[in-house]
């Protein structure tokens, strides 16, 4: 694992703006996520972690138990306009970029080009040229933004939300309403402008389990002491909208043996 130099600062950072670690929603794995809900509601493109949302850490495949959601996403949201930003593929670790053209074979999406890692403003600025280079540009407030991490997936695109411009703008406005945007989601997080934040807590492989612990606690703490009312009914009001019910693992069932079996199998041994 590289030394993630932009993440090791981040707490410096939440000393300042502790709401940095909160996701706008929460939930197991991407099965969950309603696309179709999120498109409706004007979000045009969506980025994701590799590592523990779309893929075991470290391999290049996409966890089977996803291949419909991910269908779904990739249909929903258009060829080009869903894009993978990880720390190792595709970063400068990636060496003759082989991991992120493996990654892109496999999950038939683009891997995003970085030299700094998440959450770095750095990358941020690498993620702001790819959609901005679409043939119909995707501003930070039509995205949607997932991952599994913390201090990098859900900080990152918290950073790049922005101060809501003064109500007067009625050119903003305009331009949204033009674009067929609803003006109860994206753009009304209380706290500015910008991307939805989504937190995936299942894990397909268990990795750094200490940070994981030490980031869950971090998150709690703000939702508990930070967050005012307002924020905590957005935050409902977005799970309600855009969450599926966790999905149901099918279970191998074991037959319930009735007396005649067990009489039968005792008596033949
Ligand atoms: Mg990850």
């Amino acid at each position: 694992m590289p030394l993630n130099v932009p993440g090791i600062l981040v707490p410096l950072h939440l000393l300042i703006n502790p709401r940095l670690v909160v996701p706008s929603i929460v939930v197991k794995d991407i099965r969950q996520l309603d696309f179709q809900a999120l498109y409706r509601a004007g979000y045009r493109g969506a980025v994701f972690d590799k590592d523990n949302c779309l893929t075991v850490p470290h391999e290049d495949r996409l966890v089977p138990e996803l291949t419909e959601a991910w269908k779904e996403c990739r249909e929903t949201f258009g060829p080009g306009n869903v894009l993978i930003v990880s720390n190792t593929a595709g970063s400068h670790i990636d060496v003759g970029e082989i991991e992120a053209e493996s990654v892109t074979y496999h999950l038939s999406a683009p891997v995003l080009r970085h030299p700094s890692l998440k959450p770095s403003y750095s990358c941020i600025k690498s993620i702001r040229a790819y959609f901005a280079s679409l043939p119909r540009p995707i501003r930070d407030e039509e995205l949607v933004i997932v991952g599994d991490r913390v201090l990098t997936d859900v900080v990152m695109a918290n950073r790049m939300t922005r101060r809501r411009p003064p109500p007067s703008t009625h050119m903003e406005k305009a331009s949204s309403e033009e674009k067929g945007l609803e003006s109860d989601l994206g753009l009304a997080r209380p706290d500015g402008v910008g991307p939805l934040t989504v937190l995936t807590e299942g894990l397909w492989k268990r990795d750094a389990f200490a940070l994981r612990a030490l980031e869950k606690g971090m998150l709690r703490g703000v939702e508990r002491w930070v967050l005012n009312p307002q924020e905590a009914a957005w935050r409902e009001n977005l799970q309600h909208r855009f969450v599926k019910p966790t999905p149901v693992e099918a279970e191998p069932v074991k037959a319930k043996e009735g007396w005649v079996r067990r009489l039968w199998d005792r008596l033949r041994n």
